[in-house]
């Protein structure tokens, strides 16, 4: 089963308010998904793995800590794009590495497009990034391809979801952990998360 996480944080909920309004613009929409990101990806690294170290203050040596294992962000083509500014600016030496899947209108299941990871992995923990978990095959079809390349850690931020992306990614993916900012009532027949925020791509990118 995984460990799913929904924000209860005052922040969080003030945000998410603000996304889900219709008539909140693109420039404050990819404004919000970068807050909301960064809040969610802060309590998602709690325990990420640091190694002790020593930095020379002006005064004296200090002992310190650095993070130990190299992030991955993997940003799910193409809405997962806004959520890694607000995440990379909490940790600046993460690569990012972009998947890109659409999904197709009929069947709903996500189609690959752009893959250029290498033959060996140069992370050993990834955040998935996609601001809305519906369907969740995109996630699982992501987390599949990250578990191949070899990456022993795993974790996955969206913003929205429905009950029935949390369920895709218990079923496939249980070891997983889900960091949400809500968990929302269902999806409509054209895939959709309600009540939402309709197409999270066409908010940010201004091409609804
Ligand atoms: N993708 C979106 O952008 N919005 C939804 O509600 C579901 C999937």
């Amino acid at each position: 089963m995984n460990t799913i996480f929904e924000s209860s944080h005052p922040l969080v909920a003030h945000k998410l308010t603000r996304l889900r309004d219709k008539n909140t613009e693109p420039k404050k929409f990819r404004e919000l998904v970068r807050e909301v990101s960064a809040l969610l990806a802060y309590e998602a690294t709690a325990d990420l793995e640091i190694a002790p170290m020593q930095v020379e203050t002006p005064l004296a040596m200090a002992e310190g800590m650095e993070l130990k294992q190299p992030i991955g962000l993997v940003p799910i083509l193409r809405s997962g794009l806004g959520m890694v500014e607000g995440i990379w600016g909490l940790m600046p030496s993460a690569e990012v590495w972009h998947i890109g899947l659409y999904r197709d209108e009929r069947t709903l299941q996500p189609v690959e497009y752009y893959n250029k990871l290498p033959l060996e992995p140069t992370v050993s923990v990834c955040l998935v990034l996609d601001p809305m978990l519906a369907t969740g095959g995109s996630a699982v079809a992501t987390v599949d391809i990250l578990k191949e390349w070899g990456v022993q850690k795993i974790k996955f931020l969206g913003i929205l979801a429905a009950p029935e992306g949390v369920q895709a990614m218990q079923s496939a993916h249980p070891d997983v952990p889900l960091h949400l900012a809500v968990i929302d009532d269902h999806l409509n027949e054209h895939g959709y998360i309600v009540p939402g925020l309709g197409d999270a791509g066409d908010r940010q990118f201004g091409t609804g």
